[in-house]
């Protein structure tokens, strides 16, 4: 099956216009993918919805499209917005990757007391979410933010959105996992009967968790809707996953 390629640009998208493809761009269509002048092409810039083009001419390191038609109008992601602790590279990584499958509209790396994560690099989960974009069919990017400090992100809320806190633990400070008394509610039975259309953000901890002062914090705050993902404790990456697979069933697009 040869499906036709499709990448993000920047450029407005319109009838008729003719777009240079930076080189990366370029490099790939023409010596990846092998499209020569006259194939087709798919692209999106977040704005414009979904357009197809043609290659009109093409070399080792250039090329330049021709846009042709529409073929998606933009349309409006579901408001979730992912806020998580880095973990280990390649497990960041496949948070953002499976985050953008998924359908979050922005992510925010969060550093908390236990987070073991030298350097966030932004620029790399930027490059991530293209890719996984241009791959999932996504008409927009999730937006990426530089970090923030789990109080500082506490004190700058928005009140109206509601924060889902992926909660593992129960209140004893003895006993292992906090033992039973305290424990959120299950996933699906926090979010029953809420409404499709509000705004909406999670939080996924780092692989050692919140610290009690942390999820002393959250716990008091209204907008924090503290959640279980099961008896089982999950992976920062799986956590992330799971809960957002489960939100997207019951209020968001799928
Ligand atoms: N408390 C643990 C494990 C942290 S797991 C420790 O001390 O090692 C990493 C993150 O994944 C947690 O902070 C939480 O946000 C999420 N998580 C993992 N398992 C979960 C579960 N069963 N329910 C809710 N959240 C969970």
């Amino acid at each position: 099956m040869s499906v036709e390629p499709r990448l993000y640009v920047e450029a407005p998208l319109e009838a008729d216009a003719v777009l240079d493809l930076d080189r990366d761009q370029a490099h790939y269509l023409v010596n990846v993918m092998r499209r020569k002048a006259g194939d087709g092409v798919r692209l999106f810039n977040g704005r414009d919805g979904e357009w197809r083009a043609e290659v009109a001419s093409a070399d080792r390191k250039r090329a330049s499209l021709q846009i042709v038609q529409q073929r998606r109008s933009q349309s409006a992601a579901p408001d979730m917005a992912l806020y998580f602790a880095p973990v280990k590279k390649a497990r960041t990584d496949f948070i953002v990757e499976k985050a953008t499958e998924l359908g979050v509209a922005s992510i925010t790396p969060v550093i908390t007391q236990r987070t073991q994560s030298d350097r966030v690099r932004t620029d790399r989960m930027q490059a991530l979410t293209r890719e996984a974009s241009e791959q999932t069919e996504r008409l927009d990017l999730p937006v990426i933010h530089e970090p923030v400090s789990l109080t500082q992100m506490i004190k700058a809320w928005d009140a109206a959105r509601t924060l889902m806190f992926a909660d593992e633990s129960g209140d004893s400070q003895t006993e292992p996992w906090g033992g039973e008394h305290g424990r959120a509610r299950p996933i699906a039975e926090a979010l029953a009967g809420r409404e499709r259309d509000g705004k909406w953000a999670m939080l996924v901890g780092p692989e050692g968790g919140f610290s009690v002062e942390e999820r002393t914090l959250l716990h008091a705050q209204t907008f924090v809707l503290p959640v279980s993902l099961g008896p089982r404790i999950l992976r920062a990456d799986t956590a992330a996953a799971a809960a957002l697979s489960v939100w997207q069933s019951m209020l968001g697009d799928w």
